[in-house]
């Protein structure tokens, strides 16, 4: 059951309460060079990103907000290190949210500026605790980097917006080892009732990240803790928004897209499984609907597969029986499989 928590908005898409777990990345463009930065969002969205970040670090960063949201269908959101004027800027030029550590900015004037004007146009602002960058006074206070000294860094900066009557806020307590991720933000969601933004920090390259990701993250969603996600690979965005959306139809917390169930083969297996596959995942990408594919090796253990998914293959010697909606609809050779495939998931989806 997912945990109960405040709703804040990032544009028009709701994050927290019983709102659908959103998907997020972030570009690695220069953000002002505005062409190749709304080349990567186009494919971000096409992927199926709900919401966008942004580095802001400089002038022509937050100017270029402007331009890039006039283009893209999701919102945007500025991060912003150290200086609260590049926060001011991006308000200005009409960013969704901001992600900036009110403890860093400098005297509580500029935090009430900040504050200010994000009041005047209802945009949140995620508080993020990285374990890298928890204060030295929390380090010493509970012996290093643990999950207090990451809870209690992150309770400070949410203090300071709380003090100022700001609520709208969404909170990350990520770190590149899982454990200590699930452990903070599971204390957290005891504490405060405020969206998460789940995430393993620095989770390294595509398919080691994915795994930490998936470990970390999945663990969390599976106790209902978790409002957006982003997953932090060395890799293309895209690769990020593929995962997230995999780790969410995983726990069964987005019906879209395409799902394969297929085999891992053994000694029974009589067709190219593997390389069937692989092509079928290619072929059927761009599902628009939500659809499960089996495809399994055998006739043994395949039909019962076969039989659940929407669209099903149970492996032969040379031939498959194809399923339809649990029901068996024809036999086809090897070397036919995936046409018939595509012809069998077009009755179903638009491809
Ligand atoms: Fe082997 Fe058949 Fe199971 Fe595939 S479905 S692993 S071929 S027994």
């Amino acid at each position: 059951m997912k945990r109960k928590t405040r709703v804040i908005k990032l544009g028009e898409v709701p994050i927290g309460g019983d709102n659908p777990i959103t998907i997020q990345s972030m570009t690695n463009t220069i953000t002002a060079d505005t062409d190749s930065t709304i080349a990567q969002i186009k494919d971000l969205e096409a992927a199926g990103c709900d919401i966008v970040r942004v580095a802001v670090a400089n002038i022509d960063d937050a100017q270029a907000i402007k331009d890039i949201k006039a283009q893209i269908n999701i919102p945007i959101i500025a991060d912003i290190q150290y200086n609260y004027r590049l926060a001011l800027e991006s308000i200005k030029y009409g960013v969704d949210g901001l992600r900036i550590n009110p403890g860093n900015i400098g005297s509580l004037t500029r935090v009430k500026e900040i504050v200010k004007s994000c009041k005047e146009r209802s945009i949140p602002i995620r508080i993020g605790v990285n374990s890298g960058s928890i204060k030295q006074e929390y380090l010493e206070k509970y012996n290093g980097v643990n999950a207090k000294s990451m809870v209690y860094s992150a309770l400070e900066q949410i203090k300071l917006l709380e003090e100022l009557d700001f609520y709208d806020i969404k909170i990350s307590l990520k770190a590149s080892d899982v454990p200590l991720t699930i452990e903070s933000y599971t204390m957290m969601a005891e504490m405060r009732n405020y969206p998460l933004h789940l995430g393993i920090t620095e989770a390294g390259p595509a398919w080691r990240g994915t795994i930490k990701s998936a470990v970390g993250i999945g663990s969390l969603l599976s106790k209902g803790i978790g409002d957006t996600i982003r997953i932090s690979l060395t890799a293309d965005p895209v690769e990020e928004i593929k995962v997230g959306r995999e780790i969410l139809k995983s726990l069964g917390l987005l019906n879209q897209g395409l799902e394969i169930i297929s085999c891992p083969t053994c000694g029974r297996t009589r067709i190219n499984l593997m390389e069937i596959v692989e092509e079928a995942e290619k072929r059927l990408e761009n599902i628009k609907g939500h659809m499960k594919v089996a495809i399994m090796g055998c006739p043994v253990n395949g039909p019962g597969e076969a039989r659940e998914a929407d669209i099903g293959i149970a492996g032969g010697n040379g031939k498959v029986i194809f399923f339809s909606k649990g029901q068996i609809v024809k036999r086809v050779r090897e070397e036919d499989i995936l046409d018939e495939l595509i012809k069998e998931v077009k009755k179903i989806d638009n491809l």
